[in-house]
Formats: structure tokens, C-alpha cells, sequence
């Protein structure tokens, strides 16, 4: 999930701090470079790292769910790899896929209670764009 802190100030936006983007199989990827991060940081090889925590969609390693359905480093609503964690929560909800298809933003918000509905389509690009930049 992403940093309550860092994205308060948009009114698009705050996060509640649920956990619930953290639950079932989203996909949330890691490149090499996370890789390299998190593995790191948990001080294990990246080779073990990719064994014990992903799952493979097609040839891209994903974050593997537990049993319970929540991404593997999913702890007390928090985030066990919060410092390293991949792009993709980081950037939550301002993600590139909304720039690609607007519609991702409400389909989003229906298991996200910290994103506001009723913005125009051109305050949420521009909400995502800034974001973006930024991460
Ligand atoms: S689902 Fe939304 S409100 Fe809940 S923790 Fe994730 S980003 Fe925050
Ligand atoms: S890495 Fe952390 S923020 Fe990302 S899905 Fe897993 S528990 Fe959530």
C-alpha cells in the first residue's frame, strides 16, 4: 500500500490504510532492479528471493499471495518491504494504466474506499501525470 504521507495532499486521493489493495492476485510485478532491492534488503539471493516470494505470470515474476489472500509481505494491514517495495505500490492509485483507459480509475475505486469518485477525467490524468513524475 502506499505511504499515507505522500499522497495526502491530493484531494483525489487518501489513503485509509485498509489493506485491502494488498489482497488477491493483482499482479503486482517486480523488475530486476526490485529484484535486487527486496532481495537485498531481506538479505537473501535473488534466485531464493523469486523461489520462496513469486509467482510467474507467463515469464514475469509477480509478488505471491498467502494463504490468507494477501500479497506475501502483507503485515497488520502494513507492509513488511514498505522501503522497497515495487513501483507498482508505490505509485497506488496513480498508476500508468489510467492513462491508457480513464475507466481504470472507478473500476479501481470499487476496492479502494481512498479514492474519491466524481472527478473529471482530466483532474485524474493530471493527478496520475504529476504523481508519476514524481516516483
Ligand atoms: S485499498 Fe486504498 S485505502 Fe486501502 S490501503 Fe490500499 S490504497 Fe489505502
Ligand atoms: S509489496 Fe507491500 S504494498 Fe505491495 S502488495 Fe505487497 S504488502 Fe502490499
Amino acid at each position: 500500500m502506499p505511504s499515507n504521507e505522500t499522497i495526502a495532499s491530493h484531494r483525489l486521493f487518501r489513503c485509509r490504510m485498509c489493506g485491502e489493495c494488498c489482497k488477491g492476485y493483482g499482479g503486482t510485478s517486480v523488475n530486476a532492479d526490485e529484484i535486487e532491492n527486496i532481495s537485498a534488503y531481506l538479505g537473501i539471493p535473488p534466485e531464493r528471493f523469486i523461489e520462496d516470494f513469486c509467482v510467474f505470470s507467463g515469464r514475469q515474476p509477480v509478488l505471491a499471495q498467502g494463504a490468507d489472500g494477501y500479497c506475501v509481505f502483507s503485515e497488520n494491514n502494513g507492509c513488511r518491504i514498505h522501503s522497497v517495495k515495487p513501483n507498482m505500490c508505490r505509485q497506488w492509485p496513480f498508476i500508468p494504466s489510467i492513462l491508457v483507459d480513464i475507466d481504470n480509475w472507478e473500476i479501481m475505486a470499487d476496492s479502494c474506499p481512498g479514492m474519491r469518485l466524481g472527478a473529471s477525467a482530466e483532474t485524474i490524468r493530471r493527478c496520475v501525470k504529476k504523481a508519476l513524475a514524481t516516483t
